[in-house]
């Protein structure tokens, strides 16, 4: 399994990220997590197939999270996606992102793929999907609008995502022994964001062996990274096209 960091910026990044997307790779399997930007374009840049695309999953209705939904879509179409294409998330996402894509008039879109919305439920341990050996669980997390953080798991490793998140024991249930957690490190913020030294909390109460920081403010520094190294030794931060191996 690999995770391709698509994009590791918070809302209010330097010029050096874009928004955090992800890109999970598992064989021949493809889920594409959130697209605040252009993730299409982050994924050719990353070698990856948009066109292999299986599932969609929106973790909350931020703008720096589901803005680029309609440009995903419109993309998808012209490169000749025909396929259903299902999307995953909060039922209030799914809401928003609908609504973003029914501003356009997309009549004249012939062949325009399906949208298979399918909202996941608010709870700890909530399916998403299975694709083949790759089972896919959600969990909500702390942020002020509804928000799912996610594990990824196949007969080889586990990674988890936090998503947009304060300092959770939901994230520390969701990485129960994960090979890898991906967590933002936007800055402690209650109810809202975490610091790196949170994220390495969370990683060491999991029980996980690596922490990867996304969701990097302006000028993400060296001190937020070395006060979480003092808690938990293997973390760095990603940076936009790193691949993450599990
Ligand atoms: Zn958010
Ligand atoms: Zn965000």
């Amino acid at each position: 399994m690999t995770a391709h960091l698509l994009g590791t910026g918070s809302a209010n990044a330097g010029p050096d990220r874009t928004t955090t997307m992800i890109a999970v790779e598992h064989g021949d399997r493809l889920v594409l997590v959130d697209c605040g930007g252009d993730a299409l374009q982050r994924m050719e840049a990353c070698g990856l197939d948009p066109l292999a695309i299986d599932v969609v999953i929106l973790t909350h209705e931020h703008p720096d999270h589901i803005s680029g939904y309609p440009l995903l879509l419109e993309k998808l179409w012209l490169k000749g996606r025909r396929d259903p294409l299902p999307i995953y998330g909060p039922a209030a996402t799914l809401e928003k992102a609908r609504a973003l894509f029914a501003i356009f008039d997309t009549l004249k879109w012939a062949g325009l793929p399906e949208r298979l919305y399918r909202p996941v439920e608010m709870r700890p341990g909530a399916p998403v999907t299975r694709l083949g050996d790759l089972g896919i669980t959600a969990a909500p997390v702390e942020h002020p609008v509804p928000t799912i953080g996610l594990r990824f798991e196949t007969r080889d490793g586990v990674l988890a995502y936090s998503c947009d998140t304060a300092l959770s024991g939901a994230v520390v249930d969701l990485a129960e022994g994960a090979d890898v957690l991906i967590h933002e490190g936007t800055g402690s913020l209650p109810g809202v964001h975490s610091s790196p030294a949170e994220a390495a909390e969370v990683a060491v109460r999991a029980g996980a062996r690596r922490l990867v920081l996304v969701h990097a403010p302006v000028g993400a520094s060296d001190d937020g990274l070395a006060q979480a190294r003092a808690t938990f030794a293997a973390t760095t931060w990603g940076h936009d096209g790193d691949r993450v191996e599990i």
